[in-house]
């Protein structure tokens, strides 16, 4: 299919009815909470789990962004919509007022309708896609407004900017409405995961996220003639200091277990933020990376990786990086 006759899966599943019956069968997860992998098995309707997130939609912001990479961001931006919360508990957050204080966000709970409004505003600005950032313990609420949207009008692909502690059974449900997926691989170590990220399988939980999220939508890209991206997925490893991210095994499991054509975006851009900006409290992840370790990284990426779309950031010396 060229670029010229795409159109988002979603749009055809809206017209065939799947796409309530989507919407449907996200919800009925809700009840006993089983949207991510942590299970917590409350109702939403009338209790909180571990991301403090009721059944309706809370947004923390929205709007064009450019600082995604440029296959996602493009020209004219990404249209990104924030979620509030999140369901996991990096202690290196750099967006912690937003996913991890939800007293601040109890209150500010929105309708489907107006995050369908927020969808439609975003493809009259001229955006390429919408971008749901952070959007795993939200599904139902962003499927459902997506739907609204599109019978309005919606026709962007959709961009699922995920941490990858998803769960498979709630992607498969995703199947032909997300258009590209953009999840984190951050942990290729159990301890590790479970001392920066507080869950203790996110290896084997992002792996099995990453494996269906190929299975939708393979490695090769469908472009536009801009070259963003339409139809793909695109893995964002961040880089950490003292190798915590396990770069090299998380690429070498990417090429034996996906495939080594995979596009992957090799971040250089960590620095210590929320907890692991307190002196002492996480001392591990307390500085930037150094020049050698991104070097390192570089090479696990040449070694292990062999899409043409893959993506490396230019690494600029932080204040507090230095190598020994
Ligand atoms: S989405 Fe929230 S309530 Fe549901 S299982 Fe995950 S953390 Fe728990």
């Amino acid at each position: 299919m060229g670029a010229a006759a795409f159109v988002p899966g979603y749009r055809r599943l809206l017209a065939t009815g799947e796409l309530a019956t989507r919407v449907g069968a996200l919800r009925a997860l809700e009840r006993s909470c089983t949207l991510c992998p942590r299970a917590c098995g409350v109702d939403r309707a009338t209790a909180l789990g571990r991301c403090v997130t009721g059944d309706r939609p809370v947004v923390a912001s929205w709007g064009p962004h450019l600082g995604e990479e440029p296959p996602i961001s493009g020209s004219r931006g990404s249209g990104t919509v924030f979620l509030a919360n999140c369901n996991l508990r990096c202690v290196f957050c750099q967006n912690a007022d937003v996913s991890q204080r939800p007293k601040d966000y109890l209150r500010r709970s929105t309708t489907p309708e107006a995050l369908a409004a927020a969808m439609l505003e975003l493809q009259e600005d001229g955006c390429h896609n919408v971008n749901w950032v952070s959007p795993t313990h939200q599904v139902p609420q962003l499927v459902e407004a997506l739907a609204i949207a599109a019978a309005r009008g919606l026709e962007l692909p959709i961009v699922y900017n995920t941490n990858a502690y998803d769960s498979p059974a709630v992607l498969r449900l995703l199947d032909g409405i997300v258009d590209v997926y953009m999840p984190d691989l951050k942990y290729a170590d159990e301890p590790v995961a479970r001392t920066l990220s507080r869950v203790p399988d996110y290896p084997m939980v992002a792996r099995a996220a990453i494996v269906e999220m190929h299975h939708q939508v393979g490695s090769a890209w469908l472009t536009d003639g801009e070259g963003v991206l339409l139809r793909g997925m695109l893995v964002r490893i961040l880089v950490l200091p003292r190798d915590r991210a396990g770069v090299a095994a998380s690429l070498r499991w990417l090429a034996e277990e996906v495939s080594p054509a995979v596009a992957v975006s090799l971040l250089a851009q960590y620095r210590p933020c929320h907890l692991a900006a307190r002196p002492g409290r996480v001392p591990d992840v307390a500085r930037r990376i150094t020049p050698s370790e991104y070097v390192a990284a570089l090479d696990a990426l040449r070694e292990w990786n062999e899409s043409a779309e893959s993506l490396v950031q230019p690494y600029r010396l932080g204040p507090a990086a230095s190598d020994g």
